[in-house]
């Protein structure tokens, strides 16, 4: 496994990679949700290239970039036992150096949820992932369910600025109490934990009742809020059953949905989503979940 800083170095090496690459951004602190997306691209393409950044761009200035998790010996440890090829590790004066100034913003489906609650992160996103796809040209990008919106954002960039490659999205991996694993986690104490288990239980509660016929938009984020009222250590920040492709609000699903939810729990912020097919009680989570595009 190579591991290069400067984007020089990225290139040199990328060119002596033949075949098809997989491509799987990170910010690190690295968990089983991360190694699924390296297993997935390994077993689709003849080389796979990580990114490890954490990109200040995506992070407003109240958020939690100067506390965010680092583990980059373990991470390089695990992406070598995983057999990655190449591994991008460019401090923020690499991917932004003086001087910069040229952002991506995507417009209507970076707006709402995410977007209104974080003002400027998807301009981050949008770009850094922009310059990953330029710095790597991969075949295939790969990305999580769990930041569903994301997924949405970065397959309208992908194809308004007609970057020639797949993007592959991945279901959430999750803890055996339903809690999506994130490197935000570790903020959690041990009375947290046990709560941020409920994000699940909401999204659980509002599939049941759509595999039961509910349909109401309304309804659905009314049980989302409930099941999540009942936690006195959680915060509801929103709770959405959204178009998954255009991402706005519905007030009767009538071609699938995207329930997702943002909740505080303690100091921390965490999200998750389900997405519901238009066939009753099909499955959650199939290999190739389509949603944006
Ligand atoms: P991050 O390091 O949080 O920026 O995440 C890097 C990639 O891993 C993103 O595409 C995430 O959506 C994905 N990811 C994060 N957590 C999970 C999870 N629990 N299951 C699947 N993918 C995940």
């Amino acid at each position: 496994m190579k591991t290069v800083s400067a984007v020089t170095d990225l290139r040199r090496e990328r060119q002596t990679l033949s075949g098809t690459l997989g491509l799987v951004p990170t910010m690190g602190a690295l968990h089983e949700g991360h190694l699924s997306l390296v297993r997935r691209a390994k077993a689709e393409n003849d080389h796979v290239g990580v990114s490890i950044f954490v990109n200040p761009a995506q992070f407003n200035p109240n958020e939690d970039l100067s506390k965010y998790p680092h583990s980059l010996e373990r991470d390089l440890q695990l992406l070598d036992n995983e057999g990655v090829h190449l591994v991008w590790t460019p401090t923020p004066d690499i991917v932004y150096p003086p001087g910069y100034q040229t952002y991506i913003s995507v417009e209507e489906v970076a707006r709402p949820l995410e977007g209104e609650r974080r003002p400027g992160h998807f301009r981050g996103v949008a770009t850094v992932v922009a310059k990953l796809f330029n710095a790597f040209t991969p075949h295939r990008a790969y990305f999580g369910q769990k930041d569903a919106q994301q997924v949405v954002v970065v397959k309208r960039m992908a194809a308004d600025l007609n970057f020639p490659l797949e993007i592959v999205v991945c279901p959430t991996v999750r803890e055996p109490d339903g809690l999506a694993m994130s490197s935000r986690n570790v903020y959690l104490n041990p009375q947290e934990r046990q709560t941020a288990a409920v994000l699940y239980r909401a999204l659980c509660a509002a599939k049941h009742a759509y595999d039961s016929g509910e349909r109401r938009g309304d309804s659905l984020r009314a049980i989302m809020a409930s099941a999540i009222a009942v936690e006195p250590l959680a915060q509801i920040d929103y709770v959405s059953a959204a178009d998954p492709d255009t991402l706005a609000e519905l007030q009767t699903v009538e071609r699938g949905a995207l329930l997702s939810l943002a909740v505080r729990i303690g100091n921390t912020r965490l999200i998750d989503n389900f997405l519901l097919t238009e066939t009753p009680n099909s499955k959650l989570q199939t290999p190739n979940l389509r949603f944006g595009l």
